[in-house]
């Protein structure tokens, strides 16, 4: 999810005026089922050292629900991003300022944006069935991906196919495709997208890397060459309850849907659910956090559903997960310090492509998060890819 200073009440309005617009909104929201997120603000923090960074940290143990870290507490030359609920705002201002903690406004009011883009997919959609097409700018309902997949697996059914490789905890189906020329149980590369359900963009990126494969396999050398001796298996939909809520219910959901007995908190965050570090540095144990873990090792269906063909089919080289938001290259671990043994070999392709974007700080290591994605591929050090964060949008119409 792309911050951007877009945003904000209508100019000019008196402060009882802002307070009934809001008021307004919320009925309109409570009136659609929708969580609102009217007021909300996304704050940008700048900690300077160890100390006020683990005092930002502090304010998600204290209350999670107080704040939703979009970039969390990394190290000090890294800003921290979090989403701070209009009700929480007094006091988390209040916070930051008696502990020295500088911040700016990002977002001065999520919901303007996120009204911005409803309409924007009501238009497009009105357009996709005007010219019975697949809008592949516009964001899409988990029906119309797994549409789209049933199609696009019908179009191209000599390199794809789809394979169901399990369900989710409230019986969606978990779908992969698999591009193939051929050949048994071929080395294979893994690619998911949208494991944290409120980061639209991977699943298009997904949908627009599928379409691209296609696209470019008979022209681009280099797939072609990839392909007459490798698989690729691309997941695009990773949480697909947690997706479906967020189109009904709470577009800022990002864990999945699970639910344990006498816990009132739902959704675990399947990215932190890996047997990898599991219950350390950057993860949580309470359920009501963002980060939580889960109550054990890929206690998820559908973390479980990955692993089990991972290792059932035994022969992966390769596993990237996208997200989005911090524009990072990450790679394993996220829960040490030490750098893995092919350390050398993971960093080399990104330092000859990109170099020219790295910054000097991008080279340090930074335990970030555990429990992320299995031993194979498991997140992850970050690699800032730009020294502030681009604020142009994605483009991503395939070729
Ligand atoms: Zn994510």
């Amino acid at each position: 999810m792309q911050g951007t200073q877009r945003g904000g009440l209508v100019p000019g309005l008196s402060p009882l005026d802002r307070r009934t617009l809001l008021f307004c909104n919320f009925i309109l929201a409570v009136a659609w089922g929708q969580v609102n997120f009217t007021g909300d603000q996304v704050l940008r923090v700048l900690a300077k050292n160890e100390k006020q960074l683990s005092l930002l940290r502090d304010l998600e143990t204290q209350k999670p629900q107080k704040v939703d870290f979009w970039r969390g507490p990394a190290r000090p030359s890294l800003p921290v991003d979090m989403r701070v609920p209009f009700s929480e705002l007094p006091s988390v201002k209040a916070y930051l300022k008696s502990h020295g903690l500088a911040y700016s406004i990002m977002i001065k009011d999520i919901q303007v944006l996120l009204d911005e883009e409803r309409d924007a997919m009501a238009k497009s959609r009105r357009l996709e069935r005007s010219t019975n097409s697949f809008s592949y700018s516009s964001y899409h309902t988990l029906d119309e991906i797994y549409s789209w997949i049933d199609n696009f697996v019908a179009e191209h059914s000599n390199l794809v196919s789809k394979i169901h490789i399990g369900k989710s905890f409230e019986n969606r189906s978990i779908l992969v495709l698999k591009f193939s020329t051929g050949g048994p149980n071929r080395p294979a590369i893994w690619i998911d997208t949208g494991i944290h359900s409120r980061e639209w963009i991977t699943h298009a990126t997904g949908i627009w890397i599928s379409q691209k494969i296609v696209n470019a396999y008979g022209k681009d050398h280099v797939l072609k060459r990839i392909l007459n001796t490798m698989d690729i298996f691309i997941e695009i939909v990773t949480n697909p309850d947690g997706f479906a809520f967020t189109h009904s219910m709470n577009r800022l959901w990002r864990k999945n849907k699970s639910s344990q007995p006498g816990i009132f908190c739902i959704g675990v965050d399947l990215n932190r659910n890996w047997k990898a570090g599991f219950g350390g540095n950057g993860s949580n144990k309470n359920p009501c956090s963002e980060t939580y873990r889960g109550p054990a090792p890929e206690s998820e269906p559908e973390v479980a559903a990955i692993v089990d063909f991972i290792t059932g089919h035994g022969n992966f080289k390769a596993m990237i997960s996208i997200h989005s938001y911090s524009q990072m290259v990450m790679y394993p671990y996220g829960h040490s310090l030490e750098p893995v043994p092919n350390h050398e070999e993971l960093i080399q392709p990104v330092g000859s492509r990109w170099t020219g974007l790295m910054t000097a700080a991008s080279s340090m290591p930074s335990a970030s998060s555990s429990g992320t994605l299995d031993n194979m591929a498991s997140c992850c050090q970050p690699h800032r890819l730009s020294p502030q964060p681009r604020r142009h949008g994605w483009h991503y119409r395939p070729s």
